[in-house]
């Protein structure tokens, strides 16, 4: 499964590196301000809060609430294409901000509720990159 991945695949920069390399281990981090604390994510070159450049990647329990999620009927990327409909999920964290995923364990929308909570899994799809998913926990 692992070598016919068609899908499209982060870009790992100087930037992001940091979450990737944690990723690969099962750990989910989130980017954190040296200089305020501040937790944030997506991966960003000066903190969203306080514009200090000094930051750094710390795991996070990978524990949250399910907040929304979206199902996806049309393949923008033929990789896709054989898994339709499938659902992005985006789960506020309990040590962090909100994350975006998808399900996991072929978990479908009728199978979870607003408010439940969730905690993430990975799935190794390169050698480089596993890509976290959330499952009920
Ligand atoms: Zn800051």
């Amino acid at each position: 499964m692992m070598k016919d991945y068609g899908k499209p695949l982060p870009v790992i920069d100087e930037y992001s590196k940091g979450y990737w390399n944690l990723a690969r281990q099962h750990r989910l981090s989130v980017q954190a301000c040296r200089q305020c604390g501040h937790r944030h994510f997506p991966a960003s070159p000066v903190c969203p809060s306080c514009l200090s450049d000094a930051q750094t990647w710390e795991v996070v329990s990978g524990r949250g609430t399910l907040v929304s999620w979206a199902t996806f009927h049309r393949a923008y990327w033929d990789g896709f294409r054989a898994e339709l409909p499938y659902h992005v999920c985006l789960v506020q964290l309990d040590d962090g901000p909100i994350v975006v995923g998808n399900f996991g364990s072929g978990l479908l929308p009728g199978d979870v509720k607003m408010g439940m909570p969730m905690q993430v899994e990975f799935e190794d799809v390169t050698p480089e990159i596993s890509l976290a998913r959330f499952v009920p926990a």
